[in-house]
């Protein structure tokens, strides 16, 4: 069976050229960089290649780049770091929306006596840029504000937060795991201090992380031991992943025209169709301002992991916005923030398109998924009452 894979906010296939390049850094190029021999030196060259490449995806210099172990990492070294930095403030400025790297930190923090505010989003998913304004005050040590939503795709203003946070001289954190290589961003023109990122959502590897910080700001490592990364971040450097993500970096370079315009119109077309094709659907969030590759759609009265386990069956993968959470199944926290019903909430896909990503394929999840909605809603009891019209125990395809 075939795989479609619609899942690309979870993680994404290692583009081939990716693993070519990676490859003899696994075999036979294996020195250590910070060796004095040239076995080892020949890594190092190949390492600030890569630094190099990382920094001209997002408009950044070579050395504001620092390697680490995936995105949580670089979210919680970030807002750590802002707190060593300014050990006389005690509070941290989020949102409600952020993915649990940011989000389960900030409760860790909050264990540890500081005080957090996390920024609501309206129903669309938009960010409360009045309760923002208010919420920053002389205790704010950091602002830590997620460029675009994994569940949703919604961008936040950050650039216009970063800026407010600045004229009041508070650090200001991006959490850009989503948005790097599916939409332009240049640090060179903005006032954000740190920015995370992830391999593994551009094609590169599981496990290699990207902390941007600005030159000029004062970075406490999470990680102490050797001098790598500058004395930034200790432990030998992960270099196969790290040449690897240089590599991705280049691509996402050249292919960001293609995100935006063929990948966006994919998902539109699926998103009209499944809109057309299923009563009872909505999309979740701001659908002018999102990443071109992610829709979320609700689908009332079923639950999001029975749709999600019967298009496994076909060999369609994607994500649902409830988890199955000791024995109880709640909708997440994101589309609970945006104040989606509970109805629409409890049966919310989402798909997320990669450069990778088919007509054909497309056109494969518009046949297979309305009928597996119409079967899941026959044996819905809930969408029997609503819809009384609509109640059938057959399945037609
Ligand atoms: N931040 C966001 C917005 C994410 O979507 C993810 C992963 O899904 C992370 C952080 C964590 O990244 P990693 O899996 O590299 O730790």
């Amino acid at each position: 069976m075939k795989t479609v894979y619609l899942d690309n906010n979870a993680t994404t296939r290692v583009a081939p050229e990716v693993v070519e390049a990676m490859l003899p850094y696994l075999t036979e190029l294996y020195g250590n960089p910070s060796s004095m021999h040239s076995f080892g030196g020949q890594v190092g060259k190949k390492i600030r290649e890569s630094r190099e490449a990382v920094a001209a995806l997002i408009g950044a210099h070579p050395d504001e780049i620092l390697f680490t172990s995936c995105g949580t990492e670089s979210d919680n070294a970030a807002i750590r770091s802002a707190l060593t930095a300014h050990p006389g403030k005690r509070h941290v400025l989020t949102s409600r929306v952020e993915h649990p790297a940011v989000k389960a930190f900030c409760a860790h923090l909050a264990s540890e006596g500081y005080r957090v505010t996390e920024v609501p989003v309206d129903g669309e998913g938009r960010l409360d840029m009045d309760f923002y304004r208010r919420s920053l005050t002389v205790d704010t040590a950091i602002v830590s504000l997620m460029w675009a939503n994994n569940e949703t795709g919604v961008i936040f203003p950050v650039e216009k937060a970063a800026e407010m946070a600045r004229s009041k001289g508070i650090l200001f954190h991006s959490d850009a795991v989503q948005a790097v290589g599916k939409i332009p961003i240049d640090m060179s023109r903005n006032s954000i201090d740190m920015l995370s990122l992830s391999g593994h959502k551009l094609h590169a590897p599981k496990g290699i992380g990207v902390l941007y910080v600005r030159r000029g700001t004062k970075f406490h490592p999470f990680l102490i031991g050797g001098h790598q990364e500058k004395g930034r971040r200790g432990g030998t450097e992960n270099t196969p992943s790290i040449i690897a993500l240089g590599k991705a970096s280049e691509l996402s370079l050249a292919n960001m025209e293609e995100e935006n315009t063929r990948v966006a119109r994919l998902r539109d077309r699926l998103e009209q169709e499944l809109l057309a094709r299923i009563p009872g659907s909505r999309v979740n969030g701001d659908r002018s301002n999102r990443l071109p590759n992610t829709t979320n759609i609700s689908f009332e009265f079923v639950e999001g992991e029975s749709i999600l386990l019967m298009m496994n069956e076909f060999g369609i993968c994607a994500s649902s916005g409830s988890a199955c959470t000791s024995g109880s199944l709640q909708p997440s926290h994101v589309l609970r923030a945006m104040g989606v019903p509970f109805t629409m909430a409890h049966g919310s896909i989402r798909f997320s398109l990669s450069i990778y990503t088919t007509d054909e394929e497309i056109d494969f999840v518009i046949e297979k998924l309305p009928p597996i909605i119409e079967l899941l809603r026959s044996m819905s009891p809930y969408w029997k009452t609503a819809n009384p019209a609509c109640a059938t125990d057959s399945y037609s395809s």
